[in-house]
Order: structure tokens, then sequence, then C-alpha cells
């Protein structure tokens, strides 16, 4: 979908209810190399409303991804949804040579990050990079996966293996017990 230009916003506000297109989070998913796929439709819902020079969006968030545990590399599905607020600056386009502004609109600063995007809300964008943000760098398919056994490969969440002191030759057992 195309991004929202800030000043087509209404006064009352735009409600915002929309599922991103799957072929594009497909594409978005490959060129990044992001370690998910979609396990569902990635929803954005709420209200964008513009005060003064800044827009304003309330709402929430509902996305399921599946990816692979980091400890026993099963695949899991993930929960990312959760209530979302942003908020961004309407800054004016730099100006040209000629001292008259730039013909590419205004531009808008996300006040969280100062990170600035011409061209308008992309919240198509704006909603993958949330789902980014909150997928774990080791994602665990449960707190206490039990991992596989390094010697004989078996994932040890389905029972213990054959391996005899299997426990000893574990070389994260110490590490595991500190609990960083
Ligand atoms: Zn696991
Ligand atoms: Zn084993």
């Amino acid at each position: 979908m195309k991004p929202i230009p800030p000043d087509t916003v209404p006064r009352g506000g735009l409600k915002i209810d929309r599922i991103l297109d799957p072929e594009w989070l497909r594409e978005q998913i490959k060129e990044r190399s992001l370690g998910f796929a979609p396990a569902g439709p990635f929803t954005l819902q709420g209200d964008l409303r513009r005060i003064n020079q800044e827009l304003i969006f309330r709402g929430r968030l509902t996305a399921v991804v599946r990816l692979a545990c980091s400890r026993c590399l099963e695949e899991f599905n993930l929960e990312v949804s959760g209530p979302l607020e942003a908020q961004w600056r309407i800054v004016s386009p730099p100006e040209g040579r000629s001292g008259r502004q730039e013909d590419d609109g205004p531009r808008l600063e996300d006040l969280e990050t100062g990170e600035i995007q011409p061209g308008g809300l992309d919240l198509d964008e704006y909603v993958l990079e949330q789902v980014i943000l909150n997928i774990p760098m080791r994602p665990l398919c449960r707190e206490d996966c039990r991992g596989i056994c390094p010697v004989c490969g078996v994932n040890r969440n389905s029972g213990p293996c054959q391996c005899p002191g299997e426990l000893k030759q574990n070389p994260f057992k110490d590490l595991e017990k500190l609990k960083l």
C-alpha cells in the first residue's frame, strides 16, 4: 500500500485497519534475509492523528511468526502482537539550490529513532520493523527448552538420549547454571 502523506490525515484522525500484503511481506523477508516466516496475517489497527506538526499513531499490532528455536532448532510459532504507540514529526523538505523547497513533499521524523523518511508515512514498513524488533536474538521454543544433545544430536525435549555420561560432556552445562 502507498505511504500516507501527512497532510491527508484529517482533523478527526484516520482509522487504520490494514492487513499487510502477503506478497510484499514475502519479498521483504527474502530480500532482507530475515529468519522467520509469517504464520498468519500481519495486521495493524488503530488511529492516526495529526496534532500540529506531529503524527501520532495508537493501536495494536497482531502478528505471529514461525521461526527456528535457537537451542533445539525445531520450528515454532511466536506471537509478537501487542499495543503500539508512535510519533512522527513533520519536517519541511530541505531547500534546493534555487532557494525553493525541493518538490518531494514533507518528510517525517520518527521521534523515537530519529529516522527520517520522505514521501509520507509507510505503515507497512513500520509494522515490519516492529515485528523485527520484537523477535528475540536467541528465540526459544519454550523457556526451559533442553536443546539437542551435542553427542548424538537427539532433541532432548522428547526425552533423554542414550549417551553415557552425556551430562558431563555438555560444555554448556556449567554456563547454564550461571543464568547469564
Ligand atoms: Zn527449543
Ligand atoms: Zn546424546
